[in-house]
């Protein structure tokens, strides 16, 4: 055997007089100092196909297998090793496409979100129990001291998870994208805006008005950013029926997404009055073919020419800008719907309780409260979440 931790560079044999198989470095990490907490053994070989399957069938003789996916991680976490927050942010880091992706996965690896949910947890169990001592109380009368410190504290805990629930999906965004429409009228250049900023053809662009009567979406890395944009019909009236599906779906699209460009022919500024329809904070004027001329633009147009390129470095710039200020956080975010599900649930346990007529069912909703926050870390019951988080693991993790 190899010291422990200590690379050793050794000839691979099989055991059942196969011969040499490889030659690589060996690694042994007994238990419980290991990635999953239990004896762990690594062999770094040469990645042949033949190497790997005769090294297979040798193990296989020693009664061993090829992992499932996320199996080392879930042996991690039952281990204690990690909790699940950090067993997600590696199916995260592993699934990381741009820069902003892996940092919010990496931060979410550190433990920041399990220890800020695990002292919810606590102090919801430290009520939890003052409660429960308070209506064993011998006496008949609760001290109205206890009952009150109760109410106090676990509404101040509401108020801490209500704030972090109203985050703008800001970390639930990053970890996925964050959806930018293109919105306006016909022919003001919007799949050309998509073409130049995607720098490659991914939507039709044609002369004719109401080519794109579907939704077209592109995922890119804006910036180490995650985002999708998406092109959507032109915003016109019209009598044909696929192109009213198409207006309705792109109003629906413009509507959804987190941010809007809205693009008009910078020589006729009167088209932006229908950008009015959106928020003004999370719609950007977008003033196109500058090369053909400018009107008198609307304050905060940004001016641009689709086919020159002239100006999209500078709106690409602004976008960057906002969704750094908008969706990047230091601080700890929740990242996936199943956290915000379990913490909707434990804040309406937590307002139940609030307005419980007897102790009872007070103390019943906290308890409800804290078993919803552990399931986001997995310190209570969740053997029915497990084989769905693992699912989505690759081979290997
Ligand atoms: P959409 O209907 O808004 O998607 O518009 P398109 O992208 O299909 O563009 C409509 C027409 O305007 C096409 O003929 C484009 O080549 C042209 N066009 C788009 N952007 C510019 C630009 O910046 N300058 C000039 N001169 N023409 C443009």
């Amino acid at each position: 055997m190899p010291p422990p931790r200590r690379a050793r560079h050794a000839r691979l044999r099989d055991p059942a007089g196969g011969g040499d198989i490889d030659d690589g470095l060996v690694l042994w990490f007994p238990a419980p100092a290991s990635v999953t907490g239990e004896d762990v053994a690594e062999f770094q070989v040469h990645g042949g196909r033949a190497v790997l399957a005769a090294l297979c069938v040798a193990f296989g003789r020693m009664g061993l297998r090829l992992a499932e996916p996320g199996e080392f991680t879930r042996r991690a976490f039952l281990n204690g090793k990690l909790d699940l927050t950090q067993a997600e942010a590696i199916a995260d880091l592993a699934a990381a496409e741009t820069e902003a992706q892996r940092r919010q996965a990496l931060r979410q690896l550190d433990g920041a979100l399990g220890a800020l949910y695990r002292g919810w947890s606590e102090r919801l169990l430290r009520l939890l129990a003052h409660l429960e001592a308070a209506i064993d109380f011998p006496d008949e009368d609760l001290p109205p001291r206890i009952e009150r410190e109760v109410a106090r504290d676990s509404e101040a805990l509401a108020g801490e998870i209500a704030a972090h629930l109203a985050d703008n999906r800001r970390g639930e965004r990053l970890r996925d994208a964050v959806s930018i429409a293109i919105v306006g009228p016909p022919n003001a250049g919007k799949s050309s805006l998509l073409n130049a900023i995607v720098q490659r053809e991914a939507a039709i662009t044609s002369p004719i008005a109401g080519t794109t009567r579907d939704v077209i979406e592109v995922a890119i890395d804006l910036a180490g950013y995650p985002v999708v944009l998406a092109d959507t019909a032109g915003l016109r009236e019209s009598r044909d029926a696929i192109e009213q599906e198409g207006l309705r779906r792109a109003l629906a699209r413009a509507a959804a997404a987190e941010l809007r460009l809205f693009v008009f022919d910078a020589r006729r500024p009167e088209d932006a009055a229908p950008a009015a329809a959106w928020p003004g904070a999370t719609t950007l004027l977008v003033a196109n073919k500058i090369d053909l001329g400018c009107g008198a633009l609307p304050a905060g147009a940004l001016a641009v020419s689709a086919l020159t390129g002239e100006g999209i470095a500078g709106l690409l710039g602004n976008l960057a800008g906002r969704i750094a200020a908008d969706y990047d956080c230091a601080a700890p975010v929740l990242t996936r719907a199943r956290h915000r599900e379990s913490l909707e649930f434990a804040l309406d346990a937590l307002r139940r309780s609030h307005d419980a007529k007897l102790p009872e069912l007070r103390a019943e909703d906290l308890r409800l409260a804290w078993r919803s926050l552990g399931r986001i870390t997995g310190s209570t019951d969740v053997e029915d979440l497990l084989d769905v988080i693992f699912a989505d693991f690759c081979i290997g993790k």
